[in-house]
Order: structure tokens, then C-alpha cells, then sequence
């Protein structure tokens, strides 16, 4: 019944000069979701409306879906076109479309006519008076409810006439593509790739690194870290992942330094490195699915001492969440299932039985002090083979 999909996006962003950007961000993003669905779509702005409509047959939940996934969409509105026929013709069609979209007639509605055509020979008040009684004849089981009805039945006399009554919820936030990028540190957990969701649905752009530490840690533990990056990218759109050997860093560090240091200055070597290709990727900024004192090197002390060595802004969209409202949204946007897949984790590997909680940089300076220019060559050595593999 329905070919194509009215698109309802958040006024707030919408108003000012930079109105088209938004729109245009968005019928890109749009026009890639729905590219690996079933069908063939266009994508378009008419009279300041984002429609989508399928040409022939398609997937309808596929379309759905794909939809219900693009940031900046607040509503998806399957809608059926008419050819303006009169309006007696209108009324029929209007009554074919109610009994094929709600089997179940007990409800109640009211007709929300809009005149966009002022040529229309019947004003707003005729068309939902007319129309409400023609739908009443119709279906004996049918209430009108002006105040709190189940359903509003949209009709906007444009050049045609467009019908809808449901709303599809959308997933909300900016377009991608309307803010800058970040770069994402994507491991294998629950975290960061709901930290990246959420930042994406800001409309930034994701790129992402990932710590591998072979033989320590398994191509299966590395593979889930690309299909999680391939989960994220459902909603961001493509993800250039970096994969960074890890291992001698790791191992030179716990050789050198006391092993309840081991993961706060992982940590800042992580960073430091992820800052590194964020830079040369034009990235303006990172993200971690941190949170405060969900483990030892989260505790405050711990973030500030893995802060330090980053100059540009560390974005932790998860710093005040508790581990379930975390799982609720990884649950909910489809990562959980993968996340929680049991290959290991560099951190864990050379884990210390007693981490420090509360690290001391000055204890922290002189550790890593004592890794000389060697650590030096091992990062760039680290950057310069790093893996590349894009997600999408
Ligand atoms: P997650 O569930 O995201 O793995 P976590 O609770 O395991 O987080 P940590 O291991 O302390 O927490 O990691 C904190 C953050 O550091 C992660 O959210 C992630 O952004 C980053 N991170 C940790 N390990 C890696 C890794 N191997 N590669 C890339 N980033 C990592
Ligand atoms: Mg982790």
C-alpha cells in the first residue's frame, strides 16, 4: 500500500541559514541506509519535506528498518500519494486506505486536513467535517475523538494528496555529517561501541582504533571488534578502523615498570597513539566508553591520568552511566550479543591482581621515565604498521 515514507526531522536544528546543511546531511544519510535495502529509492527534498518514495516493489521492513536507524530522524511516516480526483474519489480512497492499514476498526480518529493548495475547492474545516462523516458511514465500530484520539488522519491537498496516520518513531540526534569527526577507541566490550553510537548520533563521523595484542589476544577477539565496528556502522555510516600491534608496547612496559602501573600507563600509551592517528585522520576529538568508577582505571585519579596525555578533547558520553543503562542501550541498538562474546582483551592479558585506584603522576612520570626513547620508537613502529580495515 505504501510507496513512499514522509521523513519528519527535528525543527530545532533546522532553523537559520544553516537549515540545508541539515536537510542535506540528511537525505545523504538517507540515501545510504537505504541503499542495501530491497528496492529502488528516491531521496528528496519537496516543499520543505524530506520524502522518500520506493520505485515498484521493495522491502517495506527493510525500508522500515534502515530508517529507524539514520540520526535526525524524529518520525517515518509511511504515507500514500493520491492523484487529486475530487473529492468524492478522495473520500473512497480514503476509506480503502483506513480498512487495509487498521484491520481492527475499534478506535477512535480525527481528520487533520491540511490546504497547502489554496485553489482546493474545499477549506481545512470541510475537508475534516466531510471526511470524519464519510469515514463513520463507513465503519460502524469507528469514534470520532477530537481531544485524545488513537489515530490522526493527515490529509495535505498539495499538487497531489497525502495520506498518513502513523508515525514510526525515529532514532533522534543530528544527521552524520554535521558535526566534525572523533575517533573512536573500540575494544571488545559493552562500552565503547555504545560510546560511539551516542557520539555519531550527535552528527559526528566515527573512525576507530583498536589495540590488538597478538598472540596474547586471538583474530577471533580482533574479528569481533570489526563486527562490532560493523554494528556501530549501521547507524554512522562506514568506519575506518586501525588495528594497532600492541603486544611489544605491552610487553616492554610490564619488563620495565611496576605491574600495578600496567594499566594506567597502557592506557595513556593508547591514547597517546589513538591521538596520534585521530590527527592525521582530521579528527577532533576521541571517544572511550569510560565511566566513572566502573573499574581501577576509571576512578577519577585514573581518568585524569589518562587525560593528561591527550591535547585534544577526550569525549566520554558514558562518564555518568551506570553498567545496566549501558547494557539497556547496547541491547537496544544491537551490540550486546557481540560484546559479550568471551574473547580476551589486551587489558586483561597483563592485568595486575592489585591495580592502582588512585595513581600518583609524579609516580606515573617517573615510570615512564624509565622507558626511555625506546617506547618512543616502539609507537611509531606501532603506528606505522597498523592494519587498516574499513567497516560498513
Ligand atoms: P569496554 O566495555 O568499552 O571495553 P571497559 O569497561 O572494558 O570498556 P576499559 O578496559 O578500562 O573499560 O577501557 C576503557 C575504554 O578504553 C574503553 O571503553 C575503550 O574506549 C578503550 N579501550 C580499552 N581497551 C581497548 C582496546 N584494546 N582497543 C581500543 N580501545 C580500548
Ligand atoms: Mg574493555
Amino acid at each position: 500500500m505504501y510507496h513512499s515514507f514522509l521523513i519528519k526531522y527535528a525543527e530545532i536544528a533546522t532553523k537559520g541559514k544553516n537549515r540545508y546543511l541539515f536537510e542535506d546531511a540528511l537525505v545523504k544519510q538517507i540515501r545510504r541506509a537505504l541503499k542495501p535495502v530491497e528496492g529502488h529509492f528516491h531521496v528528496m527534498k519537496e516543499q520543505g519535506r524530506i520524502y522518500a518514495h520506493a520505485e515498484g516493489d521493495y522491502d517495506y521492513d527493510g525500508a522500515v528498518g534502515a530508517l529507524g536507524r539514520v540520526f535526525g530522524i524524529v518520525g517515518i511516516c509511511p504515507v500514500v500519494i493520491l492523484d487529486d480526483e475530487g473529492f468524492e474519489k478522495l473520500s473512497q480512497d480514503v476509506i480503502a486506505y483506513l480498512d487495509e492499514a487498521y484491520p481492527d476498526k475499534h478506535f477512535t480518529f480525527k481528520v487533520m486536513a491540511r490546504r497547502a493548495r489554496k485553489n482546493y475547492p474545499k477549506n481545512s474545516n470541510q475537508i475534516n467535517a466531510e471526511l470524519g462523516e464519510a469515514i463513520l458511514q463507513a465503519f460502524p465500530d469507528i469514534r470520532v475523538d477530537v481531544h485524545h484520539p488513537d489515530i490522526y488522519l493527515n490529509v495535505e491537498i498539495r499538487e497531489r494528496i497525502y495520506v498518513y496516520s502513523q508515525t514510526i518513531p525515529g532514532a533522534g540526534g543530528m544527521p552524520v555529517g554535521t558535526a566534525g569527526k572523533a575517533m573512536l577507541l573500540l575494544s571488545g566490550g559493552i562500552d565503547s561501541p555504545v560510546a560511539g553510537y551516542m557520539i555519531a548520533k550527535r552528527g559526528a563521523k566515527i573512525d576507530a582504533v583498536y589495540f590488538h595484542a597478538p598472540p596474547y589476544t586471538s583474530e577471533r577477539a580482533k574479528q569481533k571488534v570489526v563486527d562490532l565496528a560493523k554494528e556501530v556502522a549501521r547507524y554512522s555510516g562506514p568506519i575506518e578502523l586501525h588495528v594497532v600491534n600492541f603486544t611489544d608496547i605491552q610487553l616492554y612496559i610490564y619488563e620495565t615498570c611496576p605491574h600495578d602501573q600496567l594499566t594506567i600507563l597502557m592506557r595513556r600509551y593508547m591514547m597517546r597513539i589513538a591521538e596520534q592517528i585521530a590527527l592525521e585522520k582530521d579528527c577532533l576529538g576521541l571517544i572511550t566508553g569510560e565511566s566513572i568508577g566502573q573499574v581501577a582505571s576509571q576512578t577519577m585519579q585514573s581518568l585524569m591520568a589518562t587525560n593528561e596525555v591527550c591535547t585534544l578533547p577526550v569525549y566520554r558520553p558514558l562518564i555518568a552511566f551506570d553498567k545496566q543503562d549501558i547494557v539497556t542501550i547496547s541491547e537496544k541498538i544491537g551490540t550486546y550479543e557481540t560484546s559479550i562474546l568471551p574473547y580476551e582483551d589486551c587489558c586483561t592479558i597483563f592485568v595486575a591482581k592489585h591495580p592502582v585506584t588512585k595513581p600518583n603522576l609524579k609516580v606515573i612520570h617517573r615510570s615512564e621515565e624509565k622507558l626511555g626513547e625506546k617506547i618512543d620508537e616502539m609507537v611509531k613502529t606501532a603506528l606505522e604498521t597498523r592494519e587498516v580495515i574499513w567497516a560498513e
